[in-house]
This record gives C-alpha cells, structure tokens and sequence, in this order.
C-alpha cells in the first residue's frame, strides 16, 4: 500500500483542465485529512503543447511521466486550432504513444449504474430495473491502432487509398485475457469475449486464445459474441454482462456504448495500467470542444479516475471507496452536472459545484 504517489498530472485540452481542477480538490482533501503524501506536477500534452513547444507530445512531458509513479489525464483534442489530421495524428503521438512507451495494456472501464440518476439513461425502467454493472476489458497496446497504416495513390487506378492493420499475436490476446478472467473470478463469474471471428483472421485467433486461457478458470464461464450482435445486446439486455473482454478497436467502441447507457460518457473512468501497476488514469470521454469553458461538463469521471489510480496504483482500496462512495452521495442527494440533469426537483450544479460537493462529502467521511 503506497502512502506517498508522485502523479503526472496532464490535463489537455477541452474541458480537461476545468475537470482536472476537480480532481485536485479531491487530492487536496486526500492529503490534508487522509494523511496522503500525494504530490503532483503538470505537464502539457495535446493542442495546449502544441502551441507552446510545436509538438503534441513534449519531451518535457515523457520524463516528468518516467519519473513519477502514475499519470492522470485529462483529454486531449482542440478542432479550433489547426492541425494535419493526414500528416499527422494527435491521438496516435500523444495519448497513444504514451500507452505503448509504458505498455499500458490493459484498459479497465467499470460501467455501474447509479440508481439515483437513472432518468438519464437513455433505456427503459424495465431494462435498468435489473441493474448494470459491467466491467469492461480492453486490450490497449496492439491491434489496428498500433498496425501498419498509410494514405497512398495508386497511379494504375488514379485514386488514393488508405489502409489500417488489425494485428494480434498469442502473447498480447493472452495476458489481458489472463487479467479478464482473473477480475471475473472475484465478481459474477461470467466472461463475455467480443470478436469477429466470422470474418477476421485476426478474431479467430482472439477467439481460441481466450478459450485456452478459459480452461485455467473452469468456474468462470465463458461466452462469445461477435460485434455486431454485442452491441445490440448490450443496450437490449445489459444485465446479462458481468465481464467483457475486447480487442483495443472493439473496447473503444463498446465501452462508449456502456458509458452512454449508464447516463453519461462525464460518469465512466478509465484505468489503463501495465504488469508494475504503473497507470495512466482518465475520464473515458474525450475533451468536449462544444462544452469548454461553460463550467457545465461533469467532473465526476475525472473524480472516479483518481479513485482507480489510489485503488490500482497505491492499493489504496478503502480510501478508493470512500470517493466512490463520496459521487454515490452527492447523486443521491440531487446534485446534478448538465448531462445527468433529468427532472426539476433535482439540483442543477456547475462543474465548479460538484467538485465542491464532493470533496466536501469526503471530508465528512473520514
Ligand atoms: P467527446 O467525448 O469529447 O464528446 C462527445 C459528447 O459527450 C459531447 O457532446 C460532449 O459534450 C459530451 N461529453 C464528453 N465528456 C463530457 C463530460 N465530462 N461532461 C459532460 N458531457 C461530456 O468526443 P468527440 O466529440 O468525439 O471528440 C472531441 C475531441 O476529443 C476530439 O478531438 C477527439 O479526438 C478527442 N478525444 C479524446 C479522447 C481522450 O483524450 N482520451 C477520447 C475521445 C476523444
């Protein structure tokens, strides 16, 4: 259990730094009341670098990251400022690199529904009567985001073309469906993998490796869907998943489904962490152009990020809890950011208010 954590905060751009600012009211409390010795530093990455140091990605960034014991994120992504989407890729150097520079593989994504704030998801009563609690599983380091690709011409036919590659070896489905089976062995017991094997080599493979990894566990029991019928499931019958475990591009997508069906893409955290417990720790949403700078955009994914780093990081499991259980409060209480507000009894809050809220709640806690 780690008492003192060195974190890399890097906010972004977006509502990244206006959520971030929440985040450090947690971490304020953590320090002064729950005796943490957290001590952060920030680093540019994303457009707010680019326009100070002429790339994404500073270097500045990379080793204030080596030097510290784990990474929260805020969002990166600015369409008002210019930038090359065909020479170059801002996801791919910033947030993407970073993944692969600490071998980030696993990305965890704990999709529960808060019952107080059910009107704001979009499915019926009757569907989020029987509850959702999914744990998402994503392989973050291969696949066809880190395959070859490229824009070319082709003078035979006078058109350019593009091309991506989904790459997978046994080794890289493996571990992160070692890991799956390890989370559903302490839950439900239930493993849903996500493939398309009817029609991808790169799924076939997917699919016999995790049947593999399936008979090391033979208390959790294991399922397979292909993509496009996951989907449909998910938003027809969400209770019926405990575990889901995917490829990098299928998590991406699937995980936004999940965050969408409990309320709001500003509820869901995301843990992306490697075999040391060195993580990097950000909302599963991206920087919210459209809403920047309106103190309306809900920190609490941001929040709950945090609470994944003390729990995965500083194993602090109980102090984790406590913020959980801190967001479950303020909800239950009424307090609502713009995107979960539903009914007018309830209690509308800017994103100032519910960073306030919170930590405010957490002191009360200890
Ligand atoms: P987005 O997640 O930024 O926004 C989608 C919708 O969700 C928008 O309506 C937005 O207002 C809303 N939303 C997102 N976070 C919210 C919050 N905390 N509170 C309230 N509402 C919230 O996705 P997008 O519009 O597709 O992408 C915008 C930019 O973000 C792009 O540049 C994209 O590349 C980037 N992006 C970055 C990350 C990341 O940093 N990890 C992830 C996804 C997208």
């Amino acid at each position: 259990m780690l008492k003192k954590c060195k974190i890399a905060v890097l906010p972004g751009d977006g509502i990244g730094p206006e959520v971030m600012n929440q985040a450090y009211k947690i971490i304020d409390v953590l320090n002064k009341k729950y005796f943490l010795k957290i001590s952060c530093k920030e680093f540019l990455v994303g457009h707010s670098a680019l326009k100070e140091y002429n790339t994404v990605m500073p270097l500045s960034t990379i080793y204030g990251c080596e030097e510290s014991n784990a990474i929260l994120f805020g969002s990166i992504g600015d369409y008002s400022l210019k930038y090359d989407y065909r020479k170059n890729s801002l996801e791919k150097e910033s947030l993407l690199f970073i993944r692969k520079k600490f071998n980030l593989f696993c990305n965890i994504r704990h999709a529960k529904l808060y019952s107080s704030i059910k009107d704001s998801s979009p499915l019926k009563k009757n569907i989020l009567d029987k509850g959702i609690d999914i744990v998402c599983i994503r392989e973050l380091t291969g696949g066809i985001y880190f395959g070859n690709s490229k824009i070319k011409y082709d003078k035979n036919m006078n058109i350019e073309y593009a091309f991506d590659t989904e790459r997978y070896n046994k080794q890289e489905v493996y571990r992160i469906a070692d890991i799956a089976f390890k989370i559903a062995k302490k839950r439900r017991k239930h493993i849903t993998s996500i493939d398309k094997s009817n029609v991808l080599k790169s799924s076939i493979l997917w699919r016999e490796v995790v049947k593999n990894v399936s008979h090391n566990y033979p208390e959790v029991k294991l399922n397979n869907l292909y993509v496009d019928n996951a989907v449909m499931q998910i938003i027809k019958n969400p209770s019926s998943f405990d575990v889901i475990l995917c490829s990098n591009i299928f998590g991406d997508i699937i995980s936004d489904e999940c965050a969408a069906i409990i309320g709001s893409i500003g509820m869901l955290p995301s843990a992306s962490i490697n075999e040391n417990k060195f993580g990097l720790y950000e909302p599963s949403g991206g920087s919210a152009p459209d809403i920047k700078n309106l103190n309306i955009a809900n920190p609490i994914a941001q929040i709950l990020s945090l609470s994944m780093l003390l729990k995965y990081t500083m194993n602090q499991i109980e102090i984790s809890k406590k913020i959980d259980d801190s967001v479950n409060e303020a909800l239950k209480l009424g307090y609502r950011t713009k995107d979960i507000i539903s009914s007018s009894h309830e209690n509308y809050v800017s994103t100032e208010k519910m960073g306030d809220i919170i930590s405010e709640i957490l002191i009360e806690k200890k």
